[in-house]
């Protein structure tokens, strides 16, 4: 505490660590609890992207940590990630300029953002209270999720990556299908992403005849399959 205020200091930031009666105050360890809820919720492409980049670990790392905490945490990171893609949401639900979502549920995904936006944008602005968003989630929610590959439009019927035993409510990221689900669709950021795990596929492809037959024959598969999925939902207007 005593660091982080003198770099304020220095620095003429406002976000020094506020003294309780003259004196820092005692923090402990559950004091953060909001703080890493609230990174883990917001950490870049969220937890389908972690479960697709690092081959579900990170997810069954999380889930096993949080799942079996009695100290209610997965609670907190769950709230936490709801806001996260709420805001997200109403964001996208106000832009006009906004490209449209392609992919399988691409035109699902847009009746659920204009609906969702019904309750968020009014004359043009996004709802910002925090607790009113919270609010509006619990009874709108329209079942959203953004990653970095895909944008999946939870649908239970039709969700590859569930099976008896999982909770109808929610998507199973760690087992997401993106390139099969009939739920997936797509911004152009993940289709952008898509793309580029293509090229790195290709880049590892170039040296195939050094790999061990069988990673080579699953990056052949994953390469071929990828390509197809890029030709099939690429609008002809993107780059
Ligand atoms: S498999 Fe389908 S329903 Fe499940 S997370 Fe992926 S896109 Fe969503």
């Amino acid at each position: 505490m005593t660091w982080i205020n003198a770099y304020c200091a220095q620095r003429e930031r406002p976000d020094a660590i506020p003294d309780d009666r003259g004196r820092l105050p005692h923090l402990t360890t559950r004091q953060f609890r909001r703080t890493l809820a609230w990174f883990i919720a917001r950490r870049p492409g969220g937890t389908i992207a972690g479960a697709l980049q690092y081959h579900h670990q990170r997810i069954q790392m999380f889930e096993g940590y949080a799942g079996t905490s009695d100290s209610g945490f997965r609670d907190e990171v769950e709230a936490e990630e709801a806001l996260t893609r709420g805001q997200l949401l109403a964001q996208m639900g106000a832009d006009p300029d906004r490209p449209a979502l392609t992919g399988p549920a691409g035109a699902e995904a847009e009746a659920r953002l204009a609906e969702f936006s019904r309750h968020t944008v009014f004359e043009g602005q996004v709802v910002t209270d925090e607790a009113r968003l919270r609010r509006i989630l619990a009874r709108h929610d329209p079942h959203l999720y953004p990653g970095t590959f895909l944008t999946c439009v939870y649908n239970p019927d039709r969700a590859l990556c569930r099976n008896p035993a999982s909770p109808a409510d929610l998507p199973v990221m760690s087992d997401c299908q993106p390139l099969a689900c009939r739920n997936t669709a797509l911004t152009p950021a993940n289709l952008q992403a898509l793309t580029s795990h293509l090229t790195e596929l290709e880049e590892a492809l170039v040296d195939g005849e050094r790999l061990a037959p069988y990673v080579r024959h699953r990056l052949q598969e994953q390469q071929r399959v990828t390509a197809a999925f890029l030709t099939r939902h690429t609008p002809e207007s993107a780059p």
